[in-house]
């Protein structure tokens, strides 16, 4: 037997009598960000449609009967699909208690005001490449001071090489006026600042089903470290996310709180060989309906939501040395002896 447990990661917010769904129903974006992989954004692949999304909610009622259901809608851009605000309103409906969605914040502020009837939780991705800060900046307060307390809006920031100065602009911005964000390391094609090249996501990979000849993007195996200079990574190491969603017990068993998101921040997202969860509390549902565990695919396929959602209860060895994965991240995990 594997015991005793020598490390372990808790989140407290996932719970017995919950099931939480990512559901990348559409990977069509708007925006062509360089560190952003074909898995997450194109625009030829299938959009799920407003009837294939009612019948997949329906299959995973009917699994998970009695259980709270949250649903995290992810593309690509959600706010593209056409029925965007019907997918909300019918997914309300169907008794869904929190969705959450992941958006650049491209379209009009009041496209956004206006999801929050049926909506719970936004989180606002800033990308360097693509955004107008002041643009953003204006349209993140005018959303936040329109929602209700009940309500959510996060700032996430995406840390690209090459804007160190611009960083440190909007990270005081936030601070000034109280709003609370999380910052994400990320893997251009080019840092911004001098148009070096990184070479290593050139390497190919195979995600899941899906195989790619050039491009890895989320690059698993990867230290994204590589992409920023020295004092890019002071400013890394002076940063403290304003989340605290995760219980962390070092060796001896001592407990500290952390934000799933300083995992990859602070090079503690090496899972190789851990005990991780991912799949149990949580699944990741593609827009042609395929299901897996989480992006890095580690479980296989485990089916699909227009015919039936999967049940799962046993984790998977990690074979990974860079968990990047959300949902992954926030998993519960353990590495035993
Ligand atoms: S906005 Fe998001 S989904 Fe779109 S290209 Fe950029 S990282 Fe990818
Ligand atoms: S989500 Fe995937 S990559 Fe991340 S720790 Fe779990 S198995 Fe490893």
């Amino acid at each position: 037997m594997n015991k005793p447990v020598m490390c372990e990661y808790i989140s407290p917010n996932l719970k017995e009598d919950t099931i939480n769904i990512e559901w990348r129903f559409s990977v069509k974006c708007n925006y062509d960000c360089s560190y952003c992989m074909p898995l997450l954004h194109n625009n030829n692949t299938h959009v799920t449609t407003f009837e294939e999304m009612k019948i997949g909610i329906r299959n995973i009622k009917k699994t998970n009967p009695g259980k709270k259901i949250t649903i995290a809608l992810a593309g690509g851009e959600p706010f593209i699909h056409p029925r965007i605000l019907d997918i909300l309103k019918m997914l309300k409906k169907e008794g869904v208690v929190k969705i959450h969605i992941s958006t650049n914040l491209s379209l009009p502020a009041d496209t956004y005001i206006k999801s929050f009837e049926w909506l719970d939780a936004l989180t606002t991705s800033f990308h360097f490449e693509n955004t107008d800060t002041q643009i953003f900046k204006t349209k993140f307060l005018k959303i936040s001071k329109s929602i209700s307390s009940d309500k959510n809006i996060k700032f996430l920031l995406l840390l690209c090489p090459g804007k160190l100065s611009e960083t440190e602009e909007i990270i005081k911005w936030l601070n000034e006026n109280n709003i609370r964000y999380s910052v994400r390391k990320i893997k251009p094609l080019y840092r911004l600042d001098n148009n070096k090249i990184n070479q290593s996501i050139f390497n190919g990979g195979v995600v899941g089903s899906k195989a790619y000849p050039k491009y890895t993007g989320l690059g698993w195996d990867t230290d994204h470290n590589n992409y920023y200079n020295t004092k890019e990574l002071e400013l890394l190491d002076t940063f403290k996310n304003s989340y605290t969603n995760l219980l962390g017990y070092d060796t001896d068993g001592n407990e500290y709180k952390l934000d799933w998101n300083d995992l990859p921040m602070q090079n503690k997202n090496n899972f190789m060989g851990w005990e991780c969860f991912i799949g149990v509390h949580s699944f990741l549902i593609h827009e042609n309906g395929d299901i897996y565990r989480e992006n890095c695919g580690v479980g296989g396929l485990i089916g699909n939501i227009f015919i039936s959602a999967p049940k799962i209860d046993q984790p998977v060895i990690c074979p990974h040395k860079w968990c990047n994965c959300g949902f992954g991240l926030e998993a519960h995990k353990r590495k035993l002896k």
